[in-house]
């Protein structure tokens, strides 16, 4: 497997692309995702792995490329604190046409949607692939569905401990209550 130290290095001549298509497996070290993400909560521990297949559709100038990227990220949960690992899936299919001459040299720019883009003299797969792993990127990073979070009042990891302070009631219901109470005397 091929090491890499930029994944924007990773760009394809179509003319090299025979008809058998072009396969290829490549190994991003640690550091490189981190360069990416630029987060400091967010670690990177083991290379992320990522595969491609680009190939020439029949009597057309269209190269069709498919990515897969697997990889994982630690940080800690947003509603517990707990530490979490997230892990990247990114299943990619794009198509390339020709640019056409109005079009500027940064063709990533021009691609209209994350299915179409374009290429001149090469196909720069790395920088797609790098815009869409920064966009499949949540938000708040939470360790499940359906983590319970800290209580707000004692602090207590509501996934492992329950505690004994009371549930903040419905200032709704409160006036409801008073306006029964009210009614009844
Ligand atoms: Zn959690
Ligand atoms: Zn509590």
């Amino acid at each position: 497997m091929e090491k890499i130290s930029r994944i924007e290095d990773i760009k394809i001549i179509p003319d090299i692309i025979g008809e058998a298509g072009l396969e290829k497996d490549v190994s991003v070290v640690p550091g490189v995702i981190d360069n990416i993400l630029s987060n400091e909560d967010l670690k990177i521990e083991n290379p992320f792995s990522i595969h491609y297949v680009v190939e020439r559709e029949k009597d057309s100038e269209k190269i069709r490329a498919e990515v897969d990227m697997k990889g994982e990220i630690e940080t800690f949960c947003s509603r517990c604190l707990g530490p979490m690992k997230y892990m990247v899936v990114l299943d990619l299919r794009t198509d390339y046409l020709p640019a056409s001459p109005e079009m500027s040299e940064h063709l990533e720019e021009e691609r209209i949607s994350s299915e179409t883009g374009y290429y001149r003299k090469s196909i720069h797969l790395g920088e797609y692939i790098v815009s869409e792993l920064v966009l499949s990127l949540p938000m708040r990073y939470i360790c499940s569905p359906d983590c319970k979070g800290l209580c707000p009042h004692c602090g207590v990891n509501l996934n492992t401990e329950s505690c004994t302070c009371e549930k903040a009631a419905d200032p709704r219901l409160q006036k409801l209550s008073a306006l029964k109470e009210k009614i009844r005397r």
